[in-house]
């Protein structure tokens, strides 16, 4: 057996040639220990030969994988079906298996969830710097004067999502305004939303209002092609767009756009091209940009702006022709 090495990006990649045979579970693992010691701890482990499977090779990337999640990393292997199935039926799922070379290397990517709600209607407090807007920078007196009794009407309407133990309070200072989230399968609200729209005439995104036209203002009774969790994306690059949150977090919200839609399309090859570094710089982006999409993750605009800053020049190189 040979073991043929080389990187992608910041991942390095193991292949097998020859058959395996547990008398080869020293070399991997004295591989592994190398690259670990190299300071790479991502591992692509291809299989490529039919392997018979083998209670010695599977001793052998068990270790191999329990090293490395010791050092942060982790081990992906594409292997043949045969191999696959032996796996699976020894240890459940816990060799993650990948169906090709691109498929392993992305699942080192935080790209996130897809199909997620969206979640409106989170604010600052006060002056605060904060990823959400503050409502009263968004009161329109004549915004959808017309529809604003069913718009009222559909956030009541909405069904329940998460309680939460203690009340909002108005950000114009009217008390406490509800404790619960709702949501139409689609879009995720605070209970207290329909009270900003009615007393204080805030308006809402349009492609959220476009949602109640649609459903002729009644919340649809069940929502379909939408599987993830609740996410503030949306809200965040909204209010961005507005320039009512600090700007770098929508560049950067923008920026894992562009990434998510290379990468969908993205060969091996292309993936090749990157540096290590530049690999760390474009995953550092969506890194920040999940922590901007989950709901508790606070971040400074600096930090944000200079993750940005370094990471133009990467993103250039992954649209450059091969
Ligand atoms: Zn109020």
């Amino acid at each position: 057996m040979k073991v043929l090495e080389r990187a992608v990006g910041d991942i390095t990649v193991f292949q097998l040639q020859g058959d395996i045979t547990g008398a080869q579970g020293p070399t991997l693992r004295d591989r592994v220990d190398d690259i670990i010691a190299s300071g790479s701890i991502q591992v692509v482990l291809l299989m490529a030969e039919p392997s018979h499977a083998d209670e010695a090779v599977l001793d052998a990337l068990i270790d191999c994988r329990k090293t490395l999640l010791r050092h942060g990393g982790d081990l992906r292997i594409v292997a043949q079906l045969e191999f696959a199935d032996y796996a699976v039926k020894r240890l459940g799922g816990w060799l993650p298996l990948c169906s090709s070379e691109t498929t392993a290397v992305l699942s080192f990517w935080p790209i996130g969830a897809t199909g997620c709600m969206r979640v409106v209607g989170l604010w600052a407090h006060g002056d605060e710097v904060s990823k959400y807007p503050n409502p009263r920078r968004l009161v329109r007196p004549e915004w959808r004067t017309l529809q604003r009794v069913q718009i009222a009407s559909y956030l009541r309407a909405g069904k329940a999502g998460i309680s939460w133990k203690g009340f909002s309070s108005c950000r114009f200072g009217c008390g406490a305004n509800g404790s619960s989230d709702l949501t139409d399968g689609i879009w995720y609200w605070p209970e207290g939303l329909a009270h900003y729209v009615e007393a204080h005439s805030v308006c809402l995104p349009e492609e959220f209002v476009e949602t109640m036209a649609a459903h002729e203002w009644h919340v649809p009774p069940e929502s379909r092609g939408v599987t993830g969790p609740p996410t503030v994306t949306f809200w965040v690059e909204w209010a961005s767009a507005l320039g009512l949150v600090p700007a770098p977090f929508g560049t950067c919200l923008g920026m894992r756009h562009e990434i998510k839609a290379l990468l969908r399309n993205a060969t091996t090859e292309r993936l090749s091209s990157l540096s290590a570094p530049d690999t760390q710089r474009l995953k550092r982006i969506l890194q920040l940009a999940g922590i901007l999409a989950s709901w508790e993750g606070v971040l400074e605009p600096s930090e944000v702006e200079g993750a940005v800053a370094d990471a133009k020049p990467a993103l250039g190189r992954l649209h450059a022709p091969v």
